[in-house]
């Protein structure tokens, strides 16, 4: 077995044959023998350490500064990169900043240098810092996720689900085809019955109710949204009139049956629920939105807990629409 400074010494030999190269580098690099001794490094490893080189020698081992994780696996990032013979790359590692107990995630890239014989002597590691990106890129996704879904019903805000038809529209228009979208509206009936008799938190959880049961009813492609107070929102893309009135249908049916209890008391839940579809390319989403609406008027001065439809041939009640439109 040769003396381990031996070795070293042949590592620094290869190394240094790839000396000017590394002089340009950008990223951190540290040379490590296969026990993780450091031999070589440069002032953007200091950085990433923050310690003095002088520290670095004095410490003189890597697992001493740096330790690195890879989910789900017992073995740092550093050993697995040196048990393997091929130069590898890890992103988004993380990794704490031993001296001074903070968190990074890194990249770590490595070229292994061998013996002749094809034994691995160590490797040099290239580290780029990239926590800063890497939260920068966490709370910019969080803050994207809040600011289109509302926080009681966990639905799509009204913006987002605007922002939809008016991309719906577009597409139909650039591939000149013809918009199959419907807009289902929905107004709690007397919901404001049900915060003055069971309590605002009551009303809140029947809000939070009623978006779960949408969600449980609609397909994957359907767009949920919370228009207002108590007012949700259903987009259909792809669908037919019958489509959306035979859906509009099982929705409001789905809410009048559910088993709303709050606090061991049950309270009924009805809805009132308007029904339009995007008629062309030339629709627009203020108009289609308040189609709907003066459906959601019209089932409210019809008794409530019913579904108009608004298909271009007036207001009138699903069960006419469907009698007259049975399917084919
Ligand atoms: P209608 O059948 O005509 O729709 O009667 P309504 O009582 O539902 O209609 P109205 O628009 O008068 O009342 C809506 C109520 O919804 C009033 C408001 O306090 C309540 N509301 C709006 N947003 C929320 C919410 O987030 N939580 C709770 N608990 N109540 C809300
Ligand atoms: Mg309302
Ligand atoms: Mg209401």
């Amino acid at each position: 077995m040769e003396n381990q400074s031996v070795l070293d010494s042949r590592l620094i030999e290869k190394f240094e044959a790839h000396r000017d190269f590394t002089r340009v580098f950008l990223d951190a690099f540290v040379l490590i023998n296969k026990e993780q001794k450091v031999l070589k490094f440069n002032a953007a490893f200091c950085q990433i350490i923050e310690l003095r080189s002088i520290d670095i020698r004095r410490i003189d081992n890597l697992k001493e500064m740096l330790s690195t994780t890879i989910p789900g696996s017992e073995k740092s990032a550093i050993e697995q990169i040196l048990e393997s013979n091929a130069p590898t790359r890890i992103d988004e590692v993380p990794a704490v900043n031993l001296s001074k107990r903070k968190n990074l995630t890194l990249i770590i890239s490595s070229y292994p240098y061998y013996e002749n014989d094809g034994k691995m002597l160590g490797a040099c590691l290239l580290l780029r810092d990239v926590t800063a990106e890497t939260n920068l890129q966490s709370k910019y996704k969080d803050k994207t996720i809040q600011s289109i879904t509302d926080p009681l019903t966990g639905l799509y805000t009204r913006r987002y689900f605007e922002e939809q038809i008016d991309k719906e529209i577009e597409r139909c228009k650039n591939n000149n085809i013809i918009p199959k979208l419907s807009v289902i509206m929905f107004d709690l009936d007397k919901f404001k019955s049900v915060n003055d008799t069971y309590g605002h938190q009551a009303g809140d959880f029947v809000l939070a109710e009623t978006a779960r049961i949408l969600k449980t009813q609609s397909r994957r492609s359907d767009v949920l949204g919370r228009y207002g107070g108590e007012e949700l929102l259903v987009l259909i893309f792809d669908t037919s009139e019958r489509g959306a009135a035979v859906a509009a249908e099982k929705f409001r049916q789905a809410i009048q049956n559910n088993e709303y209890v709050f606090n061991g008391t049950r309270i009924p839940v009805t809805t009132s629920v308007g029904v339009t579809l995007i008629k062309g390319v030339d629709d627009t989403k203020e108009s289609a939105v308040k189609r709907a609406d003066e459906c959601l008027y019209q089932a409210k001065e019809s008794g409530r807990n019913v579904v108009i439809v608004d298909f271009g041939q007036g207001r009138i009640p699903v069960q006419t629409f469907l009698g007259t439109n049975p399917e084919v």
